[in-house]
């Protein structure tokens, strides 16, 4: 509907970045409108992958899912988990390696905020291929966490992305070709 049109124009696409053949989707531009910015929150509320109360926190992802996360986190009355790149954060950390198209790359977060049992939806701005998602997944639960959900803005469409994901609910708000 129209709201949704509204978010949607405000996300651009830059051709060639970081690489040539990749299309960019950027939605600092979202962030920067403040009726975009309060659409997009609200729109990630009322489409949550499972019910309210069926988590404690949520877990952004480095980096875009730092700057909506902890909003959402706010309107919902959650706290927020900081799922970091390898070597930003100090000592105790654990960390999950994943791969990339070429290499590997590692994302980490404090051993001791993850309370055992702490149920954990992980949000981000977008899942392509899912390995980070997956990653970040895995690290929540070898921190001694449950991932109920997820939450994107947005999905490259046929990349099966959230197939990595298993059998976790999520929620996306729009599919870019
Ligand atoms: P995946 O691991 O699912 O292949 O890639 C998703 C991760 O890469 C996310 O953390 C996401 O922010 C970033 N990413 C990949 N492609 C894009 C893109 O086109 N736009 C934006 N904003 N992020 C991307």
């Amino acid at each position: 509907e129209r709201d949704a049109q509204y978010v949607i124009s405000h996300i651009r696409t830059i051709p060639g970045f970081p690489k040539e053949g990749i299309l960019f989707r950027d939605f600092m531009p979202v962030l920067a409108d403040a009726k975009a910015l309060k659409l997009l929150v609200d729109a990630l509320e009322q489409t949550l992958p499972v019910p309210l109360d069926s988590f404690d926190a949520i877990a952004g992802l480095e980096a875009r899912g730092f700057l909506f996360g902890p909003i959402l986190a706010t309107r919902l009355g959650k706290g927020f988990l900081a799922v970091r790149k390898a070597g930003k954060l100090p000592p105790e950390t654990i960390s999950e390696s994943y791969d990339l198209e070429y290499g590997t790359a590692a994302v980490e977060v404090e051993t001791d905020l993850v309370k055992p049992g702490m149920r954990v939806l992980i949000v981000d701005d977008l899942i392509a291929t899912g390995g980070t998602a997956k990653a970040a997944a895995d690290l929540i639960r070898r921190a001694g966490g449950s991932v109920v959900g997820f939450s994107f803005i947005m999905k490259l469409d046929g990349l099966n992305g959230l197939e990595q994901l298993g059998d976790v609910p999520s929620s996306t708000l729009v599919t870019m070709p």
